[in-house]
């Protein structure tokens, strides 16, 4: 009997310990947070997802080269001073988001981002291109037509030139050389007069 009436004071006090933490809690402000609507501040120093700065990147590969996972893969032709851009990966199966990557470059161009939200279905598209647009910038693909430009007037302006310029004179057939001045030819094609007697 004493042990039935502790079981049911106990149940008794548990339950009024819970409802009174639940009573205290009533009439807070809520703190669940309603993600991904609403997120929790990231600290600075977070390294998520990376990114680029694809205009300052110089292709210089000093960020491949120090990634310990060979996880940064990059593909361009330069165009004269331009970068004419193809790809530049990041495989997301291997990176270790160790930042390693970030301080060797000169650039200053590829950055720990804070977006951590990276889920697929496909364990493939976790290879990132970074790019935010392939070929030519817009400001590039401006001084390239510019340059073309340039070089096309200064090769136009010297065929302009080199047609004005007078044509050379034509050189006299030289007496020594080529046989007789033309004078002495043609008077050495005449007959010789008879003697006058
Ligand atoms: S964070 Fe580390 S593992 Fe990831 S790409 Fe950079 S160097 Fe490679
Ligand atoms: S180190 Fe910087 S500048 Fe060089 S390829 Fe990587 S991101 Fe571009």
């Amino acid at each position: 009997m004493v042990t039935y009436l502790r079981n049911v004071w106990s149940g008794l006090w548990t339950t009024i310990v819970g409802m009174s933490i639940t009573a205290r809690y009533l009439f807070r402000r809520p703190v669940t947070v309603q993600y991904p609507d609403e997120k929790l501040p990231i600290s600075d120093r977070y390294r998520g997802i990376h990114y680029l700065e694809q205009d300052k990147c110089i292709y210089c590969f000093q960020c491949a080269r120090a990634c310990p996972v060979d996880c940064i893969s990059m593909e361009a032709t330069r165009v004269g001073k331009e970068l004419d851009w193809k790809a530049f990966t990041i495989d997301y199966n291997k990176c270790i988001f160790c930042e390693l990557c970030v301080y060797p470059c000169p650039a200053d161009c590829i950055h720990m981002g804070k977006e951590f939200a990276f889920v697929v279905y496909d364990r493939r598209e976790l290879v990132l291109d970074l790019l935010s647009e392939k070929g030519l910038s817009p400001p590039a693909k401006e001084r390239h037509a510019k340059a073309e430009a340039e070089k096309k007037a200064k090769a136009a302006a010297a065929a302009a030139a080199k047609a004005a310029a007078p044509a050379p004179p034509k050189q006299a057939p030289d007496s020594k050389e080529g046989g007789p001045p033309a004078a002495e030819a043609e008077a050495s094609m005449k007959e010789p007069e008879p003697p006058k007697t």
